[in-house]
């Protein structure tokens, strides 16, 4: 087992890095077991154990019981030595994350601040993310770094947004945000990273489609534990799969795209009220809801078996909507997947995300904070 990567370059472990990640899987170790399982010599253990407590990225934690002989001292990561922050930009407000290093959420906030594109909210959005630095009270040089996620396609150099239709900031560049900030931020694609988050959280995952039920749709490719970029950054943008030829307009400018159909705000639109309500009536049987999500469900439905018709895995079904998702619900979509499905009999599988709303703020954190363990 090894930590993952983002993007699909393998890193060349050194002894020093593969010893760091032995003791951040096994969590507590001794130098002797660590010797033994990486089959290197005590000394090459001791002397890069010694790198790693000089960084104070790990640390002892007492003595193992003794099974004869000396006790074994034990060896653990120090998970908040370094953090990493991660930042979601969305319409409506700025979420902000700090995690360790174990992916783990030290503090979220929440800012309601309107995206707009203006100097003015480029500063407030500078003022709220250094606030919220400052309030973790840690030295810059163990903060790795903001991971900004924006609702838009980027470069793979994290510099630019290449597409960015939903706000309207195609072509903006990363010193427009970093000229507020204190700390170095780089840009990522949200869906890509919430991906990662989630995928994250489910080591037993080879292959996916992540399917993030957004007030905008998105999607990202999961294949062998890596988000797949493609060639131009721009794989997997499933909420523009043309879905009903000549249909609703779609802020991509083309007409019948998934996010026209199964989006949170075309749900909305559909059902004439905010999800809350739309979720409480439907589940009191109220039938023009009823008839609203069944319509919904038949798209998302038809989409899925679209995809599933170029590749065969599970779907990892996440976002605002997926706490709101019954399993009854599920299972209505599951029949539904089947009776779109050419061949009877496939099997077929649903996950459930666990970042809600927070996913792609984690995500960009966590990018930072792999890629920092990875590079040790
Ligand atoms: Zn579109």
């Amino acid at each position: 087992m090894r930590i993952d990567t983002f993007y699909t370059t393998e890193p060349n472990l050194s002894n020093t890095n593969r010893i760091f990640q032995e003791i951040y899987y096994q969590k507590t170790i001794s130098k002797q077991e660590i010797a033994k399982h990486l089959k290197l010599s005590l000394p090459t253990v001791a002397q890069s154990l010694k790198e790693l407590y000089a960084m104070g990225i790990i640390e002892k934690n007492g003595y193992f019981e003794s099974t004869g002989g000396r006790k074994a001292q034990i060896i653990s990561i120090a998970p908040r030595a370094r953090i990493a922050v991660g930042v979601s930009l969305l319409r409506e407000s700025i979420m902000i994350t700090a995690m360790d290093l174990y992916g783990k959420p030290i503090k979220e906030k929440t800012y309601p601040i309107p995206f707009e594109r203006s100097e003015a909210y480029y500063a407030a959005f500078g003022a709220a993310v250094n606030q919220f630095v400052d309030s973790l009270k840690y030295p810059s040089s163990d903060i790795l770094g903001i991971g900004l996620a924006v609702q838009g396609l980027v470069s793979r150099d994290g510099q630019t947004i290449i597409n960015g239709d939903i706000l309207g900031y195609t072509g903006t560049d990363r010193s427009v945000f970093q000229k507020n900030l204190r700390i170095n931020c780089r840009l990522f694609h949200d869906t890509e990273v919430a991906a990662f988050a989630e995928l994250w959280e489910y080591p037993d995952i080879q292959n996916a489609v992540y399917i993030a039920l957004n007030r905008n749709l998105g999607g990202a490719l999961i294949m062998g534990r890596h988000v797949y970029l493609g060639d131009e950054a721009s794989s997997c943008i499933l909420e523009h799969m043309r879905l009903v030829p000549g249909g609703r307009k779609c802020y991509c400018g083309q007409r019948g795209c998934l996010e026209g159909y199964c989006s949170v705000n075309s749900l909305e639109t559909d059902a004439g009220m905010d999800v809350d309500h739309f979720f409480e009536k439907l589940n009191a049987g109220d039938p023009h809801c009823t008839e609203v999500f069944d319509h919904y469900l038949d798209y998302l439905a038809l989409a899925i078996n679209n995809i599933r018709m170029v590749i065969d895995c599970e779907f990892i079904l996440a976002g605002f909507l997926q706490p709101y998702l019954t399993e009854a619900h599920l299972q209505m979509l599951d029949s539904k997947v089947k009776h779109a499905a050419s061949f009877k009999n496939t099997t077929f599988s649903f996950r459930r995300g666990v970042h809600g709303p927070n996913a792609a703020a984690r995500g960009a954190a966590l990018v930072l904070l792999i890629e920092y363990m990875n590079e040790l």
